[in-house]
């Protein structure tokens, strides 16, 4: 088949990879091909564990309180607020034990595949050795943040992701950059992390541009399935034609989906980090802190500080002080950390409501095929979305039941 895959993040490379492994003749639409991508500097996790939504019962206890710190993990612009609502009612309804189960069980099918999918596209792009499978270390300030966790935690061991829980001693002696201020840790064996997720993406663009994918720079405004096609509209006011078109606009998919006519809640939620090239500690592998929420992850271009989540439209201007707080919050953590020189940057996730990406046939259309709202876990979930988009075209989803991942739960 012709096919167009609109967006050259991680999430839309993998796919087109997958479908020129399988023989199809595929064209990339990127509006910005020497941009920045949410896919370029993220914190590198192969956050395999990580199924629950974020919505959780008593979550909103806490929101007031974040709302108002300015080191917070949470916060709504208030120009924002209002075009949030229809966002937060269902992410809302998305944090009731019996949501979070289904949730967590899909989001753990995806999850299992990981590296089985994942490696042979590092293999591909020739970055084997850029992954490295060393866990996650999440760590706790209060007996009461681990307690309030605990069936999380027991929730991702029943779903095949077991962990240990450690004391701050244990911690400590396998992470000595940490300071006592760690009540109680949990080692996570499933976590990976990739040496440079950037470095990923680029890794997957030659390897395209290599089976002679064209990478066409355009904005795509509008999809129109046609019986015996499918046209897409750019903003150079011309129009291609092919026989499918995978949307992997990231946080940007909402108003194509909407142009076929699928309604979807999509939030560009947006975090920070800063990249300190010399931060003067060594971690062994990626830190959680659970109560802060907030990431340490140990990367080729540095230490990556990162975390946050603002909810300000896709346009408002990126807040840097943000990064700035994050590295200074770091430091109470790890007390040798040396914070100059960092980088600091903002990335938009593409967040659904519930937590699960959108990954599926747009409904009773036949030639649309959506691949966003990966949320915090577009790196994670990306070889395994590529995977599942080319079997929707064979028909071998390999066992995964694709329902609740359709866009057509908006519709209601
Ligand atoms: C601070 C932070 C930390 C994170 N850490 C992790 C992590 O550790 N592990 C993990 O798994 N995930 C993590 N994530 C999430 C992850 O980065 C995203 O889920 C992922 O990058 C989304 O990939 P994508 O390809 O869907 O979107 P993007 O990377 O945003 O790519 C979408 C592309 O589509 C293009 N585009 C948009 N609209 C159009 C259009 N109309 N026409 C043409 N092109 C268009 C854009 O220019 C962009 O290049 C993190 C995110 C942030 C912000």
């Amino acid at each position: 088949m012709r096919i167009v895959v609109i967006g050259a993040g991680v999430v839309g490379l993998a796919c087109a990879r997958a479908l020129v492994h399988d023989g199809h003749a595929v064209r990339v639409v990127e509006r910005a091909l020497a941009g920045d991508r949410t896919s370029f500097g993220n914190a590198g996790g192969l956050a395999v564990s990580e199924i629950a939504p974020a919505s959780a019962p008593g979550l909103w206890k806490n929101v007031p309180r974040w709302l108002v710190d300015p080191l917070g993990p949470l916060s709504i612009r208030p120009g924002h607020a209002l075009r949030l609502l229809p966002w937060l009612r269902r992410f809302l309804a998305s944090g009731t034990p019996a949501e979070i189960a289904r949730i967590s069980a899909a989001n753990a099918a995806l999850n299992r595949r990981v590296y089985d999918d994942i490696l042979p596209l590092l293999a591909d792009v020739g970055l084997s050795g850029d992954l490295r499978r060393d866990g996650a270390l999440t760590l706790y300030e209060s007996e009461e943040g681990f307690e309030a966790e605990r069936t999380d935690w027991e929730r991702r061991a029943a779903h095949g992701f077991p962990h240990e829980v450690l004391s701050r001693e244990e911690a400590r002696a396998m992470e000595p950059a940490l300071s006592p201020r760690i009540a109680r840790a949990v080692f996570d064996p499933a976590w990976g992390i990739v040496a440079d997720p950037r470095r990923i993406v680029e890794g997957l663009e030659a390897w395209l541009r290599a089976k002679e994918v064209a990478f066409h720079e355009a904005e795509a405004v509008a999809i129109e399935p046609k019986l015996d096609r499918v046209s897409v509209a750019l903003g150079d006011g011309t129009t291609g034609d092919a026989d499918l078109v995978v949307v992997a606009a990231g946080a940007w998919s909402a108003r194509l989906a909407a142009s076929v006519g699928d309604p979807v809640l999509l939030e560009s939620e947006r975090g920070y980090n800063v990249t300190i090239p010399r931060p003067n500690i060594a971690l062994a592998r990626q830190l959680v802190f659970a109560e802060r929420k907030f990431v340490a992850t140990p990367l080729a271009p540095g230490l990556r500080i990162g975390g946050a989540a603002e909810f300000a439209g896709l346009d408002a201007p990126a807040r840097l002080d943000r990064a700035d707080a994050l590295a200074r919050l770091a430091r109470v953590y790890l007390r040798d950390l040396d914070t100059r020189g960092g980088t600091r940057w903002m990335g938009q996730r593409p967040s659904t409501p519930d937590g699960l990406p959108v990954i599926g046939w747009s409904p009773g259309k036949g030639r649309v095929i959506y691949a966003f709202g990966h949320g915090h876990l577009g790196l994670t979930q990306a070889a395994t979305t590529g995977r599942l988009v080319a079997g929707l075209l064979t028909g071998d989803t390999a066992g995964v039941d694709m329902t609740p991942y359709a866009i057509s739960r908006f519709a209601r």
